[in-house]
């Protein structure tokens, strides 16, 4: 049987009392440490919304892709000429995962280089560190110092990093973390990936 519109309401109305008094309780501000990572599509997709609202506000971005080739998706074509955005690409040209380990290893070391000043500059109000998890994992960076710089960056500034398998640490210290998990994706359907959605 169906609950009478009295119970309802009541029901409700705590329901909102309990509710407004979190958002009564959360009356802080400071720069976060988000960590989105796990097997499900909308990490990288996700941060880059992050840099979109960043852009309304009217404050600036800066975007590190420790991608893998050459990929291209369309945030890059859509901000990286915002007089607000830095957007780098590193590790562009390398193929990681490659036999030249070196090569890789000082690709990742010369992105992370470029990111750490990223994590100095105060004037910089969000920074995302896509697909990081990948050179922590691969041990190309050292993940003690990437905490160090990320605990060390100015306290008002916001960092997002993406990418599946986010090693303990990088979970213990972040202040949000959501593991984004993969229930179907069309790829397993022999659909390649689609300008707008995937790329
Ligand atoms: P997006 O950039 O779409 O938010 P993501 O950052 O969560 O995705 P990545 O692991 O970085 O995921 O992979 C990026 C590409 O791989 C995208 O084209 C995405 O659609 C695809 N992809 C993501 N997860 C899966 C999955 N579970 N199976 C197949 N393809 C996937
Ligand atoms: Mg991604």
């Amino acid at each position: 049987m169906s609950e009478s519109e009295e119970a309802h309401r009541e029901r409700t109305r705590r329901h909102k009392a309990v509710v407004d008094a979190k958002i009564a309780a959360a009356t802080r501000d400071k720069g976060l440490l988000l960590v989105l990572t796990g097997n499900g599509k909308g990490k990288s997709s996700s941060a880059f919304g992050m840099v979109a609202r960043t852009l309304g506000y009217g404050r600036r971005a800066a975007v590190f892709q420790f991608i893998k080739g050459t990929e291209n998706v369309g945030e890059r074509a859509f901000f990286s000429t915002h007089p607000d955005v830095i957007w780098e690409k590193c590790g562009e040209g390398f193929t990681w995962e490659t036999q030249d380990r070196a090569r890789d290893i000082a690709a990742a070391r010369a992105g992370w280089e470029k990111a750490r000043a990223a994590l100095s500059d105060p004037s910089i109000s969000l920074v995302v560190l896509d697909e990081l998890t990948y050179p922590i994992t691969y041990r190309y960076l050292a993940v003690g110092e990437i905490m160090a710089a990320i605990e060390a960056r100015p306290p008002m500034q916001h960092v997002v990093i993406t990418g599946r398998a986010a090693d303990d640490a990088l979970i213990a210290a972040a202040d949000t973390v959501s593991a984004i998990r993969d229930v179907k994706h069309a790829f397993r359907d022999g659909v390649r990936a689609q300008e707008g959605i995937d790329r």
